[in-house]
């Protein structure tokens, strides 16, 4: 039997465990990344397990999220950051120089090769035939300090795409009809890898678009084949020698098959507040917008903004609408600086913001209260466009464009024939944003420059044998981790201050609960299905853990975010039957009498109402190696116990 292509790069990096469905895999990691967000935390949990010079081929740090400073926090972080890189041998990208994902893309991805990055859209590196995956900060710690990175080996999903795109429909329309088709949790589990004819029409921007949005199908990652298009793609960023060729074997097996015809997709959108609440644009014609926003590392390269600078040019923005513009990398934003497309979308009115995540991370432009935005971002959970009530719709960059001019909901159709526009055949390379960290005989000389938003990792403690503690929370169906662990201006900059960030924990969905859990000192949260989607933030966890939450019991978790819990050391237990979901309300007191020896056997946990006297049974599914994890009192306490 052949394999996959994911399979390949998977049995080329196997450090332990079997390759069948199921099984915990453990991975040697070639590169990483990580973004200044969850960056900080990773590299003070990099600092605590004292391996002075990192392991990995590559290893990356990027300024993109946080850099709207208002205050010395961000400054501080950065430059905390830039001196962990110098002395630990990790390349240092500096805030300007663009997105993560973007960036990588550009620069240091190589097809074949494995990455894991803090980001949880990371798979955008699958464009280019990485196995790029989104962990959590101290799994990339653990990565660079020459640790393996453990996942569940994964069903394998292709889609095979046949046809070929008519014009003005676009990759993120392909990605939004997968999503139309598996859901937000239907890639959980799974590698969605693409092949089939229409992979060939295709360019490495675009196919990193559906990559990077594979993130919101829940899948471990997405990946497409390293072909002719990745090799003039690498050859223009004047690194044709990274290449490889990677291709499923023809006779390679998968679990599941989708199949998708180019011809016959139309714009699609997203509609609030999900990815997969897709409809066509043609259903939402003539509707008032009040904001554009395009940019974001699903929809910022070369090809989409010149795409976005042909429909502008000689238009004007619509009088109702605020069109703001982020080109993904520096070297994007200096190649259209050079050719005049810059100066066609100013010309028309946008508004152009550095590159960087920016309004989809809420780092400025929030839409006006009830706004209608519409975004070539990848999200649009409530809330995160920092409006509560705002209203985001998630389209191409045509679609943002054509509708930004008319102020209301356009197909991008009716501009006719489509202009050409080609990839370019050498991307300016200037790479002097990107700091080379020091020679290894230099680093004991670096000093780390630490500013007083840098303190520590939180206090853990190993499992106890039992647990009696409140209900702190009850949450429903969907909780992303933007409602654990709201981002935005004022909490962003306080990612590597666990103290002051856990203050506003879960606010969006309960104002009082920081105060609550804190006061309580010990607690457990209780929630419905698909419990903490969205981005891979640890945080998400480690607030969680500083307020004392010990347990999180839910009808089910997105994965990244169940093994957020289980480093952080907090226990992740799902209902065995969801019915008792409605047997705990808040503030009800739960105990699990016997729970580290259920544990350590791999029995199910006994939770008992003591408030009601129900006994609840729930499942902690952990593989050798997590449950000694939560035994140790997280993976901090486990990598130090066991190196
Ligand atoms: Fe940045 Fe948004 Fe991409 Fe996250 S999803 S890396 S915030 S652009």
């Amino acid at each position: 039997m052949g394999y996959t292509i994911a399979q390949k790069i998977i049995k080329n990096h196997l450090v332990c465990g079997e390759m069948t469905v199921g099984s915990d895999i453990g991975l040697k990691i070639d590169q990483t990344l990580t973004q200044d967000a969850t960056g900080t935390m990773a590299y003070i949990e990099y600092e605590a397990m004292g391996i002075p010079r990192v392991k990995t081929e590559k290893s990356v740090a990027y300024i993109d999220h946080n850099t709207l400073q208002t205050g010395f926090e961000n400054a501080d972080d950065h430059r905390f950051i830039q001196s962990v890189c110098k002395k630990h041998g990790i390349y240092f990208s500096r805030p300007g120089n663009g997105i993560c994902h973007q960036v990588h893309l550009e620069r240091f991805g190589k097809p074949g090769k494995t990455l894991i990055g803090s980001d949880s859209h990371t798979p955008t590196g699958g464009g280019i035939g990485m196995l790029a995956i989104g962990a959590g900060g101290l799994d990339v710690a653990v990565a660079m300090g020459g640790g393996a990175y453990y996942i569940t080996m994964p069903k394998m999903v292709r889609v095979n795409l046949t046809g070929k795109l008519s014009p003005w429909v676009s990759a993120k329309d392909i990605i939004l009809a997968v999503l139309r088709v598996m859901s937000v949790k239907g890639g959980v589990g799974k590698i969605v890898e693409y092949g089939g004819e229409g992979v060939a029409t295709l360019t490495v921007p675009e196919r990193a678009t559906i990559t990077n949005m594979g993130a919101e199908l829940g899948a471990t990652t997405s990946v497409f084949p390293s072909d002719e298009t990745t090799r003039k793609f690498l050859k223009a960023q004047g690194r044709e020698e990274d290449y490889t060729e990677l291709k499923a074997d023809d006779d390679a097996v998968y679990d599941e098959v989708i199949e998708i015809n180019l011809s016959e997709l139309e714009p699609l959108a997203a509609c609030p507040h999900s990815p997969d609440n897709v409809k066509p644009i043609k259903e939402l014609e003539g509707k008032k917008i009040d904001q554009v926003c395009i940019g974001s590392c699903t929809n910022s390269s070369y090809l989409d903004l010149m795409r976005v600078a042909h429909i502008l040019k000689g238009k004007k923005v619509a009088d109702n609408v605020s069109l703001a513009i982020a080109p993904g990398s520096k070297q994007v934003f200096n190649m259209l600086a050079l050719n005049g497309a810059l100066g066609d979308m100013i010309a028309a009115g946008a508004r152009i913001l550095e590159s960087a995540c920016g309004p989809c991370i809420g780092m400025g432009q929030s839409p006006n209260s009830g706004g209608i935005s519409l975004r070539t971002f990848n999200r649009n959970f409530e809330g995160r466009s920092g409006t509560a009530d705002g209203q985001i719709y998630l389209v191409s960059p045509e679609t943002a464009a054509v509708s930004a001019i008319n102020g209301v909901f356009t197909d991008p159709r009716c501009l006719g024939a489509a202009a050409e526009i080609e990839m370019p055949e050498k991307f300016l390379i200037n790479d002097n944003m990107v700091i080379d960290p020091a020679p290894v005989e230099e680093m004991d000389s670096v000093e780390i420059l630490r500013g007083p938003n840098i303190k520590s990792y939180p206090e853990t403690h190993p499992l106890t044998d039992s647990i009696e503690a409140s209900c702190s929370l009850k949450v429903g169906d969907n909780i992303t981790t933007d409602h654990i662990m709201p981002a935005g201006a004022k909490i962003l900059p306080l990612r590597s201050n666990i103290p002051k960030i856990s203050e506003h924990c879960f606010t969006v969905c309960d104002k009082e609960f920081p105060t609550r859990a804190k006061t309580l000192g010990k607690s457990i949260i209780v929630g419905g299905e698909n419990y903490g989607q969205g981005s891979s933030r640890e945080h998400a966890a480690l607030a969680p853990l500083f307020l004392g939450v010990k347990a999180v019991l839910v009808k089910s978790f997105a994965r990244i975010h169940k093994s957020n819990l289980i480093n952080a050391g907090i226990l992740p237990l799902t209902f065995v039957n969801a019915e008792d979901y409605d047997k705990i309300k808040l503030g009800d007191m739960l105990e699990l009498p016997n729970v580290k020896d259920e544990i350590a056997n791999g029995k199910q946990v006994t939770v008992i109402n003591k408030t009601t006297g129900d006994t609840i049974v729930a499942d902690c599914e952990l593989s050798d190696r997590t449950r000694n994890i939560i035994i140790a009192g997280g993976l901090l306490d486990y990598t130090k116990e066991n190196s």
